[in-house]
């Protein structure tokens, strides 16, 4: 079935504001009210439709991703469409839909399918890890579906009878002053929780509850370049709801353990250097370590203290564009603290020296004159 734009359900301009929304939808909710439009198909698809077109356009996250993906922006964890939380949009027009519950119109015609709760955890990554991605195993424990009684609760899943209180509907149907006037509205039953059935004798598995409390072991792919407080989910590995329905998913939240070495900062990494001034004066090699191993860097003769040297393509990858960041080496020349006597008398002998006098050049003084500027 192709869906109709929401706007044109509305019959609203892309631009209209939240206000104009909230009455486009008020006008069409009347005229297809289901107790104005007793056993109208249309008008009742009609009403769903709108309901569904405020929902998304009401709330300005879902809205946006409408705006820019359509239909498969919103689409809900059933595949089709997108996720109703009508409660709020109930609350916000009970003059219109009376005292009745908001699901009893979504009830005719197709069940609503139950969906179980999400599950959260939390998952410690090193920053190699995250650098590189992961292939990590990890045990959880959910409610899946008892396989006793399919789901149902009902002892061998057939002991189910017919609800007596409302003969089966599952619904009550009841006065409410609305608007509109007195209208009949149907509220859920109570005694069968709308179900329209009662379980005659319990399944002894699972008490009655249709699911069961299991532990299970899952792969996780974590890609290369997630970062701290990202969430990552898993469609349907979390709760199945209290007998039967969809279940919710896993939700992963990202924890970076921070490196003893180096240090992240987007997708780049900074490690601090520290060489001696004689390494720095006559230039060397030193062994770094990288998110990918050890790998050897040339200090030039003549290395200044807070000289950055630059490993491209040693940060990490960013998840949206595949670009990969550096690693950069923060150069540190080492001031020894102690020094015995035959080294003192050796340094003393280069401290007359012209050479060992400080004399910066154009570049580097200008990086102390930016930094005067600021005061
Ligand atoms: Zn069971
Ligand atoms: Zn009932």
């Amino acid at each position: 079935m192709t869906r109709r734009d929401y706007y044109e359900i509305l019959g609203v301009k892309r631009d209209a504001s939240p206000e104009e929304i909230k009455k486009a939808y008020r006008k069409v909710a009347l005229k297809y009210h289901p107790d104005k439009n007793p056993n109208n198909k249309v008008a009742e698809e009609k009403f769903k439709e709108a309901a569904e077109a405020y929902e998304v356009l009401s709330h300005a996250g879902t809205r946006q991703k409408y705006d820019r993906f359509g239909h498969d922006g919103v689409r809900g964890p059933d595949g089709r469409g997108p996720e109703m939380h009508m409660e709020e949009t109930f609350a916000q027009f009970s003059d219109i839909f009376g005292s009745g519950s908001f699901d009893s119109f979504f009830r005719q015609g197709q069940p609503r399918v139950r969906r179980g709760t999400d599950l959260r955890i939390k998952l410690k990554l090193s920053l190699k890890e995250v650098a590189n991605g992961v292939d990590k195993k990890i045990k959880i424990k959910r409610y899946v579906t008892c396989d006793a009684c399919g789901g149902n609760g009902a002892k061998n899943g057939t002991a189910i009878a017919t609800c007596s209180t409302c003969k089966g509907t599952g619904q009550i149907r009841k006065v409410a002053n609305t608007m509109l006037g007195q209208v009949m509205t149907t509220v859920p039953c109570s005694a069968c929780n709308g179900e329209g059935t009662t379980i005659s004798e319990l399944c002894p598995t699972c008490q009655g509850e249709g699911r069961l409390l299991k532990e299970e072991v899952l792969k996780l792919q974590i890609p290369a370049g997630v970062s701290h407080g990202m969430q990552l989910s898993m469609t349907g590995k979390g709760n199945v709801p209290v007998r039967g329905g969809a279940p919710g998913n896993l939700l992963i939240l990202i924890e970076e353990t921070p490196d003893d070495f180096l240090k992240r900062e987007g997708k780049n990494v900074h490690y601090n250097l520290y060489i001696s001034f004689i390494d720095a004066a006559l230039g060397s090699e030193a062994e770094v370590p990288t998110l990918t191993g050890k790998a050897k860097v040339k200090i030039p003769a003549g290395t200044q203290s807070g000289k950055v040297l630059r490993l491209r393509g040693k940060g990490i990858r960013d998840i949206n564009s595949y670009s990969k960041g550096d690693q950069l080496v923060h150069v540190h020349v080492w001031t020894p603290q102690q020094l015995t006597k035959e080294e003192q008398e050796m340094l003393t002998v280069l401290q007359g020296s012209s050479n060992f006098t400080p004399n910066p050049s154009k570049k580097e003084r200008s990086f102390f004159d930016r930094v005067r500027s600021l005061f």
